[in-house]
């Protein structure tokens, strides 16, 4: 009898892990400097491909949080 179940859920959009900018598939935490002098992980992330920073994983894989910068202009019609 066989199992009609898939294996993997279909959602392929989450499974990339890689960076959205140049495809690097790694990335380091950021270290800082906090208050007290004590370097410390942050939540920042910085791709070891194109180096640059992200505010998280999501960010990280999607190539940063650069939106469309145009918005859907809804123009009504003038009268
Ligand atoms: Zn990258």
């Amino acid at each position: 009898m066989k199992n009609l179940s898939p294996a993997f859920p279909m959602n392929p959009s989450t499974t990339r892990n890689c960076c959205g900018y140049c495809g690097a598939t790694s990335y380091h935490r950021v270290v800082a400097r906090d208050e007290m002098g004590a370097m410390r992980y942050t939540d920042t992330l910085q791709c070891s491909g194109c180096s640059r920073e992200f505010a998280n994983l999501d960010i990280w894989r999607q190539g940063g949080a650069q939106m469309p910068t145009h918005p859907p202009v809804v123009s009504a019609p003038a009268h």
